[in-house]
C-alpha cells in the first residue's frame, strides 16, 4: 500500500481523448501500471470529446475488461476544458488526477503528486521544466504565461497546465462554477486551498497529433485572460483618460502660440494621422468590449455545457447530470 492514500480513498483518472487511437492503448497501460504500483482503489474517467476514429471503441474494449474504466462520450466535439469539467462532475473518488491522453504528462509522476497531497496540500499540479514543443509554440505559451500572471485578478502559476491532482474540497470548487467559458487551470487556482508545483520533464506527444492549433490556442487564451482579468477593459479607461489629458494640454499649447506669438497652427497629414489613430484605438476599444459581451451573452443562454451521446459506469444520479451536462 502506498504511503500517500488512506486505503478508503478513491483515485479518480480524468481523461479527454478526442481522436486519440494512436496512443490510447500505451496511455492505458502506462497508468495501469502505475496506479497498480501504488495499491489504492481507482476508477478512469474517459471523456470521449466526440472522436471521429476508433477511441471509443478502444475506450468500450478497456471497459469491457475493466470495470474500473467508466467513460462519457460526447455527441460532437465540445473541446478539452468542456471534457475536463464533464469528467469532474463525475469524479467518485477523494482525489481527482487531470491527465490528458498524449503522455506528454507522465502518469508516473502520480507517486510524487500523491506525497505532496499527503503533506497537505490540496491541489498539487506539474510544472513544465522544459518544452519539447518548436521555438514559436514555446515563446508563445512562455509570453501568454507571463501576460496571465500579470492581468490575472487571481495569482495563476506559471508554466502549469492542466496536468494535477486535486483533492475532493477543490473538485467541489470548480463543479460550483458555473461559468460556460471555462479555464480550469484558472478555477483551480481560483478555488484555493494549498497548492504546489512539482517540476515535471514535458515529453513530446508519444503518437498521434496535436490537437490544439493556433486558433484554438488563442480561443484558449482568450478564455484566460477574459474570466479572470478586467486589465483589458480598464486599460481603454486608462488610454482614454490620457488621450484626453494630452489632447487638453495641446489645446493649451496652440492657444497660447496663438494669443502670444499669433500664428496658427498648420498641418493636415497631423491631423489625419491623430484622427486615423483615435478612430483605431476607438475600435480596438469597441472590440474589447465585444469580447466580454460575447461572453456575458453565452453565460445568459445558460445552455448545457455539453451533450452525452453514451456512457457508462457511472452512478445513475451522476449520469443524470452529467447527461444533460449541468
Ligand atoms: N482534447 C480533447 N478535445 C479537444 C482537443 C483535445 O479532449 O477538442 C484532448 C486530447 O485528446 C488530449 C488533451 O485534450 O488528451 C490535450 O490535447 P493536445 O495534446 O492536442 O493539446 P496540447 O498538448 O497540444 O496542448
Ligand atoms: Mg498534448
Amino acid at each position: 500500500m502506498y504511503k500517500g492514500c488512506m486505503p478508503q480513498e478513491m483515485l479518480s483518472v480524468v481523461m479527454p481523448c478526442y481522436n486519440e487511437e494512436d496512443v490510447l492503448n500505451i496511455t492505458w497501460q502506462r497508468l495501469r501500471d502505475t496506479l497498480v504500483k501504488l495499491e489504492i482503489p481507482w476508477e478512469v474517467i474517459f471523456i470521449d470529446d466526440g472522436s471521429t476514429d476508433r477511441t471509443l471503441e478502444i475506450i468500450q474494449a478497456l471497459r469491457r475488461a475493466d470495470e474500473r474504466v467508466k467513460y462519457l462520450s460526447f455527441s460532437r466535439n465540445f473541446g478539452q476544458q468542456v471534457a475536463y469539467s464533464a469528467g469532474l462532475q463525475c469524479v467518485r473518488g477523494s482525489c481527482a488526477l487531470l491527465l490528458d491522453a498524449d503522455l506528454q504528462d507522465s502518469p508516473e509522476y502520480l507517486r510524487d503528486f500523491i506525497k505532496k497531497h499527503s503533506e497537505g496540500y490540496q491541489v498539487v499540479y506539474g510544472i513544465r521544466a522544459r518544452r519539447k514543443e518548436g521555438w514559436l509554440l514555446r515563446s508563445t505559451y512562455s509570453l501568454f504565461y507571463r501576460l496571465m500572471s500579470s492581468v490575472s485578478g487571481t495569482v495563476m502559476p506559471r508554466d502549469a497546465g492542466d496536468f494535477a491532482l486535486i483533492d475532493r474540497v477543490v473538485v467541489d470548487a470548480i463543479n460550483s462554477a458555473p461559468e460556460r467559458n471555462r479555464f480550469l487551470r484558472g478555477l483551480r487556482s481560483w478555488a484555493g486551498f494549498r497548492q504546489t508545483g512539482v517540476v515535471c520533464e514535458r515529453a513530446a506527444r508519444a503518437a498521434g497529433e496535436a490537437k490544439y492549433n493556433l486558433v484554438r490556442l488563442t480561443k484558449l487564451a482568450l478564455d484566460g485572460i477574459l474570466s479572470f482579468s478586467y486589465v483589458p477593459l480598464y486599460a481603454f479607461s486608462y488610454a482614454g483618460f490620457v488621450v484626453a489629458t494630452a489632447s487638453f494640454g495641446l489645446m493649451l499649447a496652440f492657444l497660447v502660440k496663438k494669443l502670444i506669438v499669433g500664428t496658427e497652427p498648420t498641418g493636415f497629414p497631423a491631423q489625419i494621422c491623430t484622427v486615423l489613430f483615435l478612430g483605431g484605438v476607438q475600435l480596438i476599444g469597441i472590440g474589447v468590449l465585444g469580447l466580454y459581451i460575447a461572453r456575458i451573452y453565452d453565460e445568459v443562454k445558460q445552455r448545457p455545457l455539453y451533450v452525452v451521446k453514451e456512457s457508462a459506469g457511472m452512478s445513475s444520479a451522476t449520469e443524470q447530470s452529467a447527461k444533460h451536462g449541468i
